[in-house]
């Protein structure tokens, strides 16, 4: 189980978990978006979720754009998140 209370580059796994959804959407200010890509790219915990935030975090990392990802691929990958969000402490 990863820990989720790890802080890379100023944030929490828990708090990018819990603001990946609005990151897909475009929805959060350039700063948090910034903040979000920064502890990405460093945080091995979030790139070992795989299949999920894992995805993610390679997409990133290649520099594929996820807006370009269908709905449902998004809707499932974010379910996959939450679900894993809310069975860690
Ligand atoms: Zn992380």
């Amino acid at each position: 189980m990863p820990d989720l209370n790890r802080l890379v580059a100023g944030l929490r796994c828990r708090d990018v978990l819990e603001d990946l959804s609005e990151f897909l959407d475009g929805g959060l200010p350039p700063e948090r978006v910034a903040a979000i890509q920064a502890h990405l790219a460093e945080c091995d915990t979030c790139a070992r979720f795989g299949g999920s935030v894992g995805e993610i975090v390679a997409a990133l990392r290649a520099g594929t754009p996820t807006t370009t990802w269908s709905d449902a691929r998004v809707g499932g990958l974010l379910a996959r998140v939450r679900a894993r969000v809310a069975e860690t402490p």
